[in-house]
């Protein structure tokens, strides 16, 4: 999976390398999918929720440029599977998935493999960020939102660095918000499709 869909496709980030290949993705995916764990699509994780096509996760991962120290927050926590990826290349995760039996299963997820370690898992709208934990140096959402939610800017820490994906139900563009010195910055990395981000700044 690494050599193929992930390297080859342009990622060199030698930490995100590392963690796609020690973190076991079958163990995030429905017993009758773990045939298909390391295939390059998404998979149904129940709830009608998909966890990512594992490239994405790494490019993801990679454009929130970490070095260990920060503190991120993961919208849309689903299988608990790019939480567990971040909580590899940072200090302190926070994951915080909208659907209860979700939210439970990634918390499994995360403790059966012992990867859980610095990530709290947290329930409830994301769309609004968690503000407890705030500011975050590092914003990853895993839905696809109409627009940047406000409240993610605005937990945003400077320096930090968002990567969302923006657009409507079926296309959207992966964006990347750069806060630094007091400017913030946005480019457009690459094009993608995910789920609908649901809640107050999602399309409800
Ligand atoms: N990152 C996950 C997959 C994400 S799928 C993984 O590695 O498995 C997107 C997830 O976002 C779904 O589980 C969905 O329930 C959740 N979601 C959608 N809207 C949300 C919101 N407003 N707040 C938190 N989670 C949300």
């Amino acid at each position: 999976m690494v050599d193929r869909q992930i390297r080859k496709r342009g990622i060199c980030d030698p930490h995100v390398l590392d963690a796609m290949l020690t973190i076991p993705r079958e163990e995030f995916v429905p017993h009758e999918s773990r045939v298909s764990s390391y295939q390059d699509e998404p998979l149904q994780i129940g709830y009608g929720q998909s966890i990512s096509q594992p490239y994405m996760t790494a490019l993801m991962a990679e454009l929130l440029e970490l070095t260990g120290a920060e503190t991120v927050l993961d919208v849309g926590g689903g299988s608990g599977y790019h939480a567990a990826v971040l909580g590899q290349l940072a200090a302190r995760v926070i994951s915080i998935e909208i659907i209860p039996a979700l939210a439970r299963q990634a918390e499994q997820n995360l403790s059966r493999t012992g990867l859980g370690a610095h990530i709290t898992v947290v329930c409830g709208d994301g769309s609004q960020g968690w503000p407890a934990a705030a500011p975050y140096q590092g914003i990853s959402v895993a839905a696809a939102a109409p627009e940047i939610p406000e409240a993610l800017l605005a937990q945003l820490g400077d320096p930090g660095r968002l990567v969302i994906p923006v657009g409507d139900r079926f296309d959207q563009e992966l964006r990347v918000v750069v806060k630094s010195g007091g400017v913030t910055s946005e480019r457009v990395a690459t094009f993608c499709r995910f789920v609908p981000l649901r809640g107050d700044a999602g399309w409800r």
